[in-house]
C-alpha cells in the first residue's frame, strides 16, 4: 500500500536520524540540525534547510530525501473561529485536523478543568500567550490517527467511511505541524494542546501513535500534561498505555451506561464490555492529580435520562474521574438527535450530585462540520466556503 514517502525525515526519531547521517558521512551535528528545521521550523523541501551546506542540500535531495510535511488541501472556517484542515499525505489519502482557539471547554490540557465554567484558571492570564493581540489565550488542535475508522460507533461520521489505513507515526505529528506553521505558532511560547481525538481509533493504531506522541513531546516540543488521548475502549491497549514513560492523558468514551445500551451503539463492547473497560480504567495508573475522563455522547431519549445518569454514577464510584458530556453533534446519515439543553443540564445535576465531576463541551465548529463525530474528510457536505 502507498504510503508516506519512503525517505520522509518527518517522522524519524532522533537515533533513526543519527544513523542516517552517520550513513551518509556527516558529522553527528546534523542531525540536531535536521530535526531543528523538520519538527521547529517546519521546512517544507530539504533546499529550505538553510543551516546545511548547499552541497549536503544536493546530495540528500539525489538520494530522494524529502521533508514529508503533509499539505493542506483546503481550509473550512466556522463563525466561532474553529478551523477544519483536510490535510493530504503523499498517496492522495487525506484526513482532517481540527484548530480550536480556546480550546473546546473540556480539556484545557493543561492541568486546568476548563470544562464550560468561566472560571477556568486560564482566565486571567492574557500575557503568557503568542496568541495575545489575536484574540486566543490557548488552543487545541485535534489531530487524527487513521484515516477513517473501524469502530463502528452508530452515532459518529466517522465510522461511516470505515477504516481506509493507519496513519504514520511522520504523519500523525505532521498534522500538528502543518497547523503549526499554518497558524504562524510554536510551542511551548504559544499554549498549545493537542487531543487525539480526530478520525480513527488511536489505540488501534498504538505504536505508530505512540511514537508521534514522543516526537511531539521531544522534538516539537508539546508538553505531556497538554496532550489527550481519547479511547472506544481497546482494553489490551489501555493496560499497554498506563505503562509507558512518555504519555497523554487517557480520555474514555464510555457514551452508554449499561452494557444492553453500549453494545447498541458501540459494537466493540462485544468484545470489551463494561465489566472489563471499567476494570482496566480502575487498574490505570494515574500519575499525581490526574484523572481519567470519561466522554459521554447525549443522544436524545436514547442514553440521556437521570436514570442513565445514576447508572454511569455508580460506574464511576470511588474513581479519580471526571466526565465531559457531548451533546450530539448531528450529521447526514446518523440515525439520533440532539437532545435539549434542559437534559443535558439535568443529566449533569445527577453527576454532580453523585460527587463526579462533570462538564458540558461546548460544539466547536459544527456549522462546518469540525465537530465531535463530524469528521468525514467532508468536502462534499460542508456548508462553508473553503478559503
Ligand atoms: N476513536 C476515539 C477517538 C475519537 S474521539 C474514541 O472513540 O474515543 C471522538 C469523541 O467524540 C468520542 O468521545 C466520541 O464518543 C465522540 N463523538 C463521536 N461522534 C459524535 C457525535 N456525533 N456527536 C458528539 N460526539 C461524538
Amino acid at each position: 500500500m502507498a504510503n508516506v514517502p519512503q525517505n520522509a525525515l518527518l517522522g524519524l526519531s532522533r537515533s533513526e536520524l543519527a544513523s542516517l547521517v552517520e550513513e551518509w558521512g556527516e558529522p553527528s551535528y546534523r542531525t540536531s540540525q535536521l530535526l531543528e528545521a523538520v519538527y521547529r521550523q517546519r521546512v517544507e523541501s530539504v533546499e529550505q534547510i538553510s543551516t546545511l551546506p548547499l552541497s549536503l542540500r544536493a546530495k540528500l535531495v539525489e538520494l530522494g530525501v524529502c521533508v514529508g510535511l503533509p499539505g493542506i488541501e483546503k481550509r473550512f472556517v466556522s463563525l466561532d473561529g474553529t478551523v477544519r484542515y483536510l490535510i493530504a499525505f503523499a498517496d492522495g489519502q487525506s484526513v482532517e485536523t481540527v484548530w480550536m482557539p480556546e480550546g473546546d471547554g473540556g480539556e484545557a490540557g493543561d492541568g486546568t478543568e476548563a470544562g464550560d465554567s468561566a472560571s477556568s484558571a486560564d482566565g486571567d492570564r492574557p500575557h503568557l500567550v503568542g496568541g495575545q493581540n489575536r484574540g486566543w489565550d490557548r488552543a487545541t488542535i485535534c489531530v487524527s490517527s487513521q484515516v477513517g475508522c473501524a469502530v463502528d460507533c452508530q452515532f459518529c461520521l466517522t465510522a461511516l467511511l470505515g477504516v481506509k489505513r493507519n496513519l504514520t507515526a511522520g504523519e500523525i505529528a505532521g498534522q500538528v505541524c502543518a497547523v503549526l506553521k499554518d497558524q504562524k505558532v510554536s510551542p511551548p511560547q504559544d499554549r498549545i494542546n493537542l487531543v487525539f481525538m480526530g478520525m480513527g481509533e488511536p489505540f488501534l493504531n498504538y505504536e505508530n501513535f505512540m511514537k508521534a506522541v514522543r516526537l511531539l513531546v521531544e522534538e516539537v516540543g508539546v508538553a505531556e500534561p497538554r496532550m489527550t488521548v481519547s479511547t472506544a475502549g481497546i482494553v489490551p491497549r489501555i493496560h499497554d498505555f498506563g505503562q509507558e514513560a512518555v504519555r497523554p492523558k487517557l480520555a474514555i468514551s464510555l457514551n452508554a451506561s449499561n452494557d444492553a445500551a453500549r453494545t447498541q451503539l458501540m459494537p466493540l463492547n462485544r468484545k470489551w464490555d463494561l465489566e472489563k473497560l471499567m476494570a482496566a480504567a480502575r487498574e490505570f495508573p494515574l500519575r499525581n492529580r490526574e484523572r481519567i475522563t470519561f466522554e459521554y455522547v447525549l443522544l436524545d431519549g436514547v442514553n440521556d435520562s437521570a436514570e442513565n445518569a445514576r447508572e454511569v454514577a455508580e460506574l464511576l464510584r470511588g474513581m479519580r474521574a471526571k466526565v465531559n458530556l457531548i451533546a450530539l453533534n448531528p450529521g447526514p446519515g446518523i440515525q439520533f438527535s440532539t437532545p435539549a439543553e434542559v437534559r443535558v443540564a439535568a443529566f449533569q445535576q445527577v453527576l454532580m450530585e453523585a460527587g463526579i465531576p462533570a462538564f458540558v463541551r461546548r460544539p466547536r465548529g459544527r456549522d462546518i462540520f469540525a465537530a465531535c463525530g463530524q469528521l468525514k474528510r467532508t468536502v462534499e457536505i460542508a456548508t462553508a466556503p473553503a478559503v
